[in-house]
């Protein structure tokens, strides 16, 4: 078969099967299992291909038709410009979340202790290391294998890993002489094992209403880890808990930043504010929708 017939027949595979980038993902996974790229796909189509590597491109359709995540397969997913490893244990980066990101990296002084609440793959934190300087993160998950593969994503991406958690930040964890930035990670059930100061907590929670979960797309409905999605009956339950968690968390003028669902924005707003947080900012995403509630404990 040539690389032309394999793409062909792969994505009217994935057309029949429903997935919604059927041609894109049928090419993404033919250069994954042949090793090659997109211009090479495009310039030699009449290319033969060997026939181990129909026969795994096969193999993968079938999988993807089965509306298992193109990211399972491959084990991989970009944000923010680096490679993550992913796995049925941590929820997917989005896109959407390098807003986030984004939003912390404007403000973020070099030196900072950042708490990453829900770390999942480690990628908020991760890339908000990876953007800055001498700053020392935390990265906070319930899940042992989250954490896994937050550790994994953590060296793959040059950070030094600090294996046991800090008790205070400062007294037992110095940094000077240390090219790498500086994470760690906790398991904790929020913050119930957290202990000291941070001069910014950012979190992407759960925030999906509990009825609202068995209407997602398959891929997300029944390969994500539901822990990663379920923000209980009104969606919020995460945000209260972390919203009153973090005053005792954060050094005063310290900075609470969490990402939200469309609708969410005032919710989450209104309950920063009952906490005493002041200057609270919601910040809206590429598609105009809001994405991320931002304030300081004064
Ligand atoms: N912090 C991770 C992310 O944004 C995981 C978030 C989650 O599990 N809800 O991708």
């Amino acid at each position: 078969m040539t690389y032309e017939e394999c793409f062909q027949s792969g994505k009217a595979v994935l057309e029949r099967a429903g997935v919604q980038e059927a041609a894109l993902d049928a090419r993404l996974l033919l250069e994954y299992v042949c090793d090659t790229d997109r211009n090479t796909l495009l310039a030699h189509g009449e290319k033969e291909v060997l026939d181990s590597q129909a026969g795994a491109y096969e193999s993968l359709i079938e999988k993807r038709a089965r509306r298992i995540p193109l990211q399972h397969l491959t084990g991989v997913q970009e944000f923010m410009g680096l490679v993550f490893a992913v796995n049925e244990h941590v929820l997917i980066p989005r896109q959407d979340t390098e807003i986030l990101v984004e939003e912390v990296l404007r403000e973020l002084s070099d030196g900072s202790r950042i708490l990453d609440m829900c770390t999942g793959s480690g990628c908020i934190l991760i890339s908000l290391l990876h953007f800055s300087n001498h700053c020392q993160g935390m990265g906070v998950d319930i899940s042992g294998e989250a954490l896994r593969t937050a550790e994994e994503n953590a060296v793959r991406n040059g950070l030094f890993l600090e294996k046991a958690p800090w008790e205070e930040w400062g007294a037992s964890w110095d940094l000077c002489g240390q090219e790498k930035a500086g994470i760690c990670f906790l398991q904790s059930d929020l913050f119930a094992s957290v202990k000291g100061k941070f001069e910014v907590i950012v979190s992407n929670p759960p925030y999906i209403p509990s009825a609202v979960l068995d209407t997602l797309m398959p891929e997300v409905r029944e390969h994500e880890p539901r822990l990663a999605l379920d923000g209980h009956e009104d969606g919020l339950y995460f945000y209260r808990k972390i919203i009153s968690g973090s005053r005792e968390h954060l050094t005063g003028g310290g900075r609470l930043f969490l990402e939200i669902g469309y609708d969410q924005g005032e919710a989450v707003k209104s309950l920063m504010e009952q906490k005493g947080f002041k200057d609270i900012v919601i910040v809206k995403d590429y598609g105009g929708l809001d994405r991320v509630v931002s304030g300081t404990l004064s």
